[in-house]
């Protein structure tokens, strides 16, 4: 039986991740459960799977919790809970599942108490990606990926060492703006934000919708990327592949490619990161190959998307520089969603920020935060937004 705190159980990957637990009663135990504000799902959780912790963001909101769930199941509070929870004696891996960067410190503290730890909140490792695998490796834990892109780099790889990677193939759907013909450069200004909302394939948060449409969502997974698997930028490419049923590759030195592939269900990497090193049977995802029919691959195009330019140079200068490409970026789409900028102004934003920035190499955590609080201020003021006329 592994034991397992979730943080972030109330989100899209929070409940899958309670439906992979629901699947394996005899496997996985939930016995830590933290939600932002949604009390109503996160009890209907707790009735339901018992666990031994609660955590909400909002301390009157948590006090009304522990009046409804009883005394005897502790219901903490804020940042401070979620380290309670993360570092919960009985817990065997930690699953951050939390919008933002109030993943980071729970990550990390984990990791100090040396808990496995499964990451879907992109900012952890984006911003940190240095400081928690060393952390990882000092203290021999796991960090296993959530994303569908680094669950199947890691399948794939099964345990081969850096050195026996020639280059990591991250695959993108390209988003709503992928075809050059209908959205030619000229016209990303007069993209909407209704427009920039509606994704090809997926139905996700706003921020990852928009994030999808610039390729940022691609670049922060580069950053992810090079830091999981221990291989600097150059080795890390990202191809276009329409279809989303290749999830990532992996190119080996003798120039053997290996993909993961299958109809995407976020359930599959969830269940792949809690069982490791065990495969368990899921009936969940089956794959029809004459449905797909075929699978094709692009070269993402570089002018129209310089977010993927950008995070390389941010993955490449390290430091505090991708903390601060990652903040920038949450402020324009922001702004970009309140109409405050235009689409291609998100690109711009953050390199602005990205040039202002004096890179501190080598950050603690806390020169990690204040980079990311420079960047939100220098992004929405200064040498960013406030600068722009829509
Ligand atoms: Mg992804």
């Amino acid at each position: 039986m592994k034991n397992v705190v979730l943080l972030g159980s109330t989100g899209s990957i929070g409940t899958s991740t309670v439906k992979v637990v629901e699947d394996l009663p005899d496997r996985l135990r939930l016995v830590g459960l933290a939600a932002g504000g949604n009390r109503g799902l996160l009890l209907a959780q707790a009735r339901r799977h018992r666990p031994e912790v609660l955590c909400l963001a909002d301390p009157a909101n948590a006090a009304e919790l522990q009046a409804e769930v009883g005394p005897a199941t502790p219901v903490y509070s804020g940042a401070e809970g979620l380290l309670k929870l993360a570092t919960l004696p009985g817990a065997d891996i930690v699953l951050i599942a939390i919008v933002g960067t109030a993943g980071l410190a729970p990550a990390l503290a984990a990791i100090r108490a040396g808990k496995d730890i499964a990451i879907a909140s992109k900012e952890i490792l984006v911003m940190a990606g240095e400081t928690v695998m060393r952390e990882a490796r000092e203290h021999g834990v796991r960090v296993l990926a959530v994303d569908s892109e680094h669950s199947a780099i890691f399948q794939c790889l099964d345990r081969q060492p850096a050195g026996a990677v020639r280059k990591l193939w991250l695959t993108a759907s390209g988003g709503p703006f992928r075809d050059a013909k209908l959205w030619p450069k000229e016209s990303f200004a007069t993209i909407t934000v209704e427009r920039a909302l509606k994704h090809p394939s997926w139905v996700m948060g706003r921020k990852i919708t928009i994030d999808s449409a610039t390729l940022f969502n691609k670049g922060l997974e580069m950053i992810e990327a090079r830091w999981l698997f221990d291989v600097e930028m150059a080795r890390v490419g990202v191809v276009v592949h329409r279809q989303s049923i290749v999830h990532s590759m992996v190119e080996f030195v003798d120039g053997s490619l290996l993909a993961q592939l299958s109809t995407p269900d976020m359930c599959l990497p969830i269940q792949y990161a809690l069982t490791y090193p065990e495969r368990v049977a899921s009936d969940r995802v089956r794959t029809d190959f004459p449905k797909i029919g075929s699978l094709t691959f692009e070269t993402p195009d570089p002018e129209r998307f310089p977010a993927l330019d950008l995070a390389r140079q941010a993955g490449e200068v390290g430091g505090t520089l991708p903390a601060v490409l990652n903040a920038a970026n949450e402020i324009a789409v922001e702004a970009f969603v309140n109409r405050k900028i235009n689409f291609p102004e998100i690109t711009e934003t953050v390199r602005r920020t990205m040039a202002a920035h004096q890179v501190v190499s080598q950050p603690s955590l806390e020169q990690i935060l204040a980079a990311d609080a420079w960047a939100r201020r220098a992004a929405a003021g200064g040498g960013g937004i406030i600068n722009y006329k829509v």
